[in-house]
């Protein structure tokens, strides 16, 4: 078994699209990045490349390679978990929090868990989903920032079973 964490954040600002999770969410604000800023996904890209001893985010999809300007963000965690398949690893479950002021994300809960999912290829019982607040203080809190967190346990595709 081997375990992975990951972090990411991400600006603010108005009038952008805010992905979280590999799906759009209505917001004031959206998060400014290279590719399509989805501070959950590029946490569980990171989570999962951590695991499997892999580097970072950052070697694997630079921020200045125009390949992934724009990017869907979701490809990031598609190509790690199949270079984890590759190497005979599967995903026993992944738990994750996004810290945002802004907007509530509890009734997102289930589509971003089962789009987790799919993206790992694994069972919506897997992936644990908290959301919380900067309780107004900080950038999350005053609504500049979002951030994420994740951390993901691996095991080898032979001794991984049901939940
Ligand atoms: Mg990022």
């Amino acid at each position: 078994m081997r375990v992975g964490i990951g972090h990411d954040t991400h600006r603010l600002e108005p009038d952008r699209p805010l992905w979280i999770g590999g799906i759009e969410i209505p917001a004031d604000c959206g998060a400014v990045g290279h590719s399509d800023a989805d501070v959950l996904l590029h946490a569980v890209t990171d989570a999962l490349l951590g695991a499997g001893g892999l580097g970072d985010i950052g070697r694997w999809f630079p921020d200045s390679d125009p390949r992934f300007a724009g990017a869907d963000s979701s490809r990031f965690v598609v190509t790690v978990r199949e270079e984890l398949d590759q190497r005979g690893w599967k995903v026993v479950n992944l738990d994750v929090i996004v810290f945002a002021e802004a907007p509530r994300l509890a009734p997102f809960e289930r589509t971003i868990r089962e789009r987790l999912a799919e993206l790992l290829q694994t069972e919506i019982a897997r992936i644990n989903f908290k959301a919380k607040t900067g309780e107004g203080v900080g950038p999350i809190g005053r609504g500049e920032a979002i951030s994420a967190t994740a951390a993901v346990l691996i095991d080898t595709d032979s001794r991984v079973e049901a939940p």
